[in-house]
C-alpha cells in the first residue's frame, strides 16, 4: 500500500475536516475553500484560534511560514477531493452511490434505514451532494466501524456525476429515475440521460454493481454498459415489487410477498421503497427486517409528508420541485380519496428550466385545468406561464400569504409544493 500523503497524516491526526470555520473546530483539520465571493484563507486564522488543529490555504507563504500549522494546496477544493479519495481507499466495503433526478434522499435514507438492519452504515447527512458534500461524507467513514457507505450524488452539469465517481469509486450503483430536473445545466433531457449515465460507465469500467429499476426507460437503455445487475420492481426482475395502493400511504407487496404500509405518501414513492428493499436483499437482509425498516421510516423532511393542522390536511412537499416530480406529485395528489373539488393546490416556481422554462410551466398550466381541483394558487415570477381562468397568482411569495392570510382555507387537502428557493413551507403557518 502506498506511503500516506503529507496531508493524510494532517487528517488522521485530526478529529476530523472542517470547511466552516463559524462551526466549532476541536482539532479539526479545516480546510480554507473559496467561495463565490470569499477567499477562504481570509477565514484560516480564526478556524485556528477557535481549535483547529491544521488549515489547508492556497497561501504558499503562509504555509513556509507556519509549515507546523499551514498546509499549501494550490486549490484547497482539489485538495479535499483528493484526500477524501485516499481515504476512501481505506475503506474496504461497499460504497453504493445514489443519484438520479428525482427522490434521491428519500432512497437514501429508506436505503439508510434497511441497510442498517444488519449492517453499520455511513451515509450522506441532509442533502450534502455535491463536489464538496461528497467528499465530506467520504472522510466522515471510519474504515475500522463501518461496513457500507452510501454516497448521495447530485449533479446539474454534465461530467459531475463522473467526477464524483473518481472520487468515492463506487462498488454499487443505483439510479432513482432519469427525468425533467435541472434541464438548463444539462441541455435538456437527452442530456440529463447522458449526466446520470456517467454512474453506469463508470460500474461498467470497474466491475461494478449497477441496480436498475426497469420502471424507467431510460435507466435502463443506459444501463445496457454495465454487466453486474440487480433489477427492480418488474415481476420478471431479480426483486419484483407491486404497488397495492397509493394513498394515504403507499402499501407494497415485497419480492417475497411480505406487504408493507409505508408512512410515505406518493405513488411515485413506490419506487424509492422497491429500490431500497432491493438493495437490502441483495446484501443479505432478512425480507422482515426489510419490510419493517420501510414501514418504520416516517420523512420529516418536507418531502412528501403529510401534516394535519387545526383546519386542514397538507400534503407537504415543498423541499423542492422540478417538472416530472411536479407531475408526480399533481397525479398522486389527485389520486388520494376525497373529491376534486375540496383539492386545493398551492404551487412555486420550477427553477433551473433554463429556455424551457416558459413551455414547463406553461404545460403545467395545462396539466393543473386538466384536473380541476378546487382551488390553485400559484406564487413566483415563472409560474405566471402556468395561469388559467380562475386560478390565483402572486408574483411573490409574500403577496400570496397575506392573500392567505385573508382567505383561509378549510377542511381541504392542500399540496404544497415549489422549488427549494421558493421555500414554500413558511406558508403552513397559514394553512
Ligand atoms: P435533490 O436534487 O434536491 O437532492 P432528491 O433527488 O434528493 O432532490 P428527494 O429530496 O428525495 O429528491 O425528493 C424531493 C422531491 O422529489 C419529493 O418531495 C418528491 O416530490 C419528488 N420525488 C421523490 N421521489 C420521486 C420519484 N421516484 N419520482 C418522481 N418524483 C419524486
Ligand atoms: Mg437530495
Amino acid at each position: 500500500m502506498a506511503a500516506p500523503s503529507a496531508l493524510y497524516s494532517r487528517f488522521l491526526a485530526s478529529s476530523g475536516v472542517s470547511t466552516d470555520s463559524r462551526q466549532p473546530q476541536n482539532g479539526t483539520l479545516f480546510v480554507a475553500l473559496n467561495g463565490p465571493s470569499f477567499r477562504g484563507l481570509d477565514f484560516a486564522p480564526q478556524a485556528l484560534a477557535k481549535g483547529a488543529r491544521f488549515a489547508v490555504v492556497d497561501d504558499a507563504e503562509l504555509a513556509a511560514q507556519s509549515p507546523d500549522r499551514y498546509t499549501y494546496a494550490p486549490d484547497p477544493l482539489v485538495a479535499l477531493q483528493e484526500l477524501a479519495r485516499e481515504h476512501r481507499r481505506q475503506f474496504t466495503g461497499p460504497v453504493l452511490a445514489v443519484t438520479g433526478s428525482n427522490g434521491k434522499t428519500t432512497t437514501k435514507e429508506l436505503l439508510h434505514a434497511v441497510l442498517s438492519r444488519r449492517y453499520r452504515v455511513q451515509y450522506t447527512r441532509g442533502n450534502l451532494n455535491n463536489h464538496i458534500g461528497v467528499p465530506l461524507t467520504l472522510l466522515s467513514i471510519q474504515p475500522q466501524e463501518h461496513e457500507v457507505a452510501i454516497v448521495e450524488m447530485g449533479a446539474n452539469h454534465q461530467g459531475e456525476i463522473a467526477l464524483l465517481c473518481g472520487i468515492a469509486e463506487p462498488t454499487h450503483g443505483l439510479i432513482t429515475n432519469i427525468g425533467k430536473a435541472h434541464l438548463e445545466g444539462f441541455g435538456g433531457t437527452e442530456g440529463v440521460a447522458r449526466g446520470k449515465g456517467e454512474l453506469w460507465q463508470y460500474l461498467a469500467a470497474h466491475e461494478g454493481t449497477a441496480f436498475v429499476n426497469t420502471a424507467d426507460a431510460k435507466v435502463m437503455e443506459r444501463a445496457q454498459v454495465v454487466a453486474q445487475q440487480i433489477t427492480y420492481p418488474g415481476l420478471a426482475d431479480t426483486y419484483p415489487a407491486e404497488l397495492l395502493s397509493a394513498a394515504p400511504h403507499v402499501v407494497l407487496r415485497l419480492f417475497d410477498g411480505t406487504p408493507v404500509e409505508a408512512q410515505i405518501n406518493g405513488g411515485y414513492n413506490f419506487l424509492n421503497l422497491a429500490a431500497a428493499a432491493a438493495v437490502g436483499a441483495h446484501f443479505g437482509v432478512p425480507a422482515d427486517d426489510i419490510a419493517a425498516a420501510l414501514a418504520g421510516y416516517a420523512p420529516t423532511n418536507n418531502r412528501s409528508q403529510l401534516v394535519r393542522t387545526e383546519h386542514n390536511e397538507l400534503v407537504l412537499d415543498a423541499y423542492n420541485a422540478n417538472p416530472s416530480s411536479m407531475a408526480a406529485a399533481l397525479a398522486s395528489f389527485a389520486g388520494r380519496p376525497g373529491a376534486l373539488s375540496s383539492k386545493m393546490v398551492i404551487l412555486g416556481d420550477m427553477f433551473e428550466l433554463g429556455p424551457e422554462s416558459a413551455a414547463e410551466h406553461h404545460a403545467l398550466g395545462e396539466q393543473l385545468a386538466s384536473y380541476g381541483f378546487g382551488s390553485v394558487v400559484l406564487c413566483g415570477a415563472e409560474i405566471a406561464a402556468a395561469r388559467r381562468p380562475g386560478f390565483h397568482h402572486f408574483p411573490t411569495k409574500a403577496e400570496a400569504a397575506a392573500w392567505l392570510a385573508h382567505n383561509t382555507p378549510q377542511s381541504q387537502q392542500i399540496l404544497v409544493k415549489g422549488s427549494r428557493g421558493m421555500g414554500l413551507e413558511t406558508l403552513v403557518e397559514l394553512l
